[in-house]
């Protein structure tokens, strides 16, 4: 490719960095599992939240659930965030419109097609032109997402990781059509939050959950084979591998509904049968038995 001779070979990189530093205000669609520690992450590193949800009732759990952790934050992480003021970065709303005005959005919403092609059409109308739409999947491909938009090269893919508050890096997924522009502008998003990005292409599952599902679902055949218990399974992980968490509380920190749609994903998108989801897994989740969130799934959880 030719150089331009009039800029140096960072402009494009310097111009980026400079506009994610002019965002101040992030949209987070979604308010549950993940949406929470989304918008909790960004409030932490000053910048202004709108978090929209459907559900008038995720919005106070959301609500309810930032304020305990903010208040728990010296005991869980060492440090004792200005709580009054993170908190009141963060509005609560279930009226999409709020999202007009924000610079940049992460989607959260339930891993399922049909959800997700309900919100895009209505980000890509209410959002500016120059926002670029952060898409947090476990699996769907961003490719895929970007196709509801009129926007296809300001979509990414940005996977936060469980719990959001606590993670230090974010996978981002470059989409087939995903401008450079977009890419290094949701790096630079990202640093201001004290995160590292790493970039990948696009596939379903990317890398880290192409690889983590097929665990996970191998660990759930274990449980419905009877070859070990949960405890057992998570502790040979633990105590050998020196894993921080197993595979099984993994997923239930996850949200086994989650996982089951992930494996869905893979499943459909690679029509290979090694990624079929486990029935016990499955019986797990029709018996709503989710996961943490639930106060079970594997195993048992003092509800909260
Ligand atoms: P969740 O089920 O806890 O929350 C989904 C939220 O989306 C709910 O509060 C629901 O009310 C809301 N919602 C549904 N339809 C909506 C709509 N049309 N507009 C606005 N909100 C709507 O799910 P989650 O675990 O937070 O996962 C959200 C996304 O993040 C999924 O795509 C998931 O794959 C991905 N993800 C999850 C994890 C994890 O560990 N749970 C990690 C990384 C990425």
């Amino acid at each position: 490719m030719l150089e331009s001779h009039h800029h140096g070979p960072d402009d494009g990189r310097e111009q980026t960095d400079l506009a994610a530093a002019r965002i101040r205000s992030v949209g987070v669609v979604g308010a549950g599992t993940m949406g929470r520690g989304v918008s909790q992450m960004f409030a932490e590193a000053g910048i202004d939240v709108v978090c929209v949800d459907v559900s008038e009732q995720a919005l106070r759990a959301a609500r309810a659930e930032i304020d305990r952790n903010l208040r728990l934050a010296p005991l869980t992480r060492g440090f004792r965030p200005d709580h009054a003021a993170v908190a009141a970065r963060i509005e609560f709303t279930s009226d999409y419109q709020a999202l007009s005005q924000v610079g940049y959005v992460v989607e959260n919403v339930t891993e399922n097609w049909t959800v997700k092609a309900q919100v895009y059409p209505l980000l890509d109308a209410i959002c500016g032109e120059e926002c670029v739409l952060g898409v947090n999947t476990s699996a769907i491909p961003i490719t895929r997402v970007a196709g509801l938009t009129g926007r296809a090269d300001r979509v990414v893919g940005t996977h936060i990781m469980n719990p959001a508050p606590m993670m230090p890096t974010v996978e981002v997924i470059r989409g087939h059509l995903t401008s450079a522009e977009s890419v290094t502008l949701t790096s630079s998003l990202f640093a201001r939050t004290g995160r590292r990005s790493v970039v990948v292409n696009d596939m379903p599952g990317f890398v880290t959950n192409r690889v983590m599902m097929l665990t996970v679902n191998e660990a759930a055949f274990l449980i419905q084979d009877g070859v070990a218990t949960p405890s057992d399974v998570d502790r040979l992980f633990r105590e050998c591998f020196n894993h921080k968490m197993g595979p099984l509380a993994t997923a239930d920190l996850i949200g086994l509904d989650t996982v089951l749609f992930s494996l869905e994903v893979l499943y459909e998108d690679f029509k290979d049968p090694k990624y079929r989801p486990c029935p016990y897994l499955r019986r797990l989740v029709d018996a709503g038995l989710h996961g943490r969130k639930t106060g079970a799934g594997f195993f048992d959880y003092e509800t909260i």
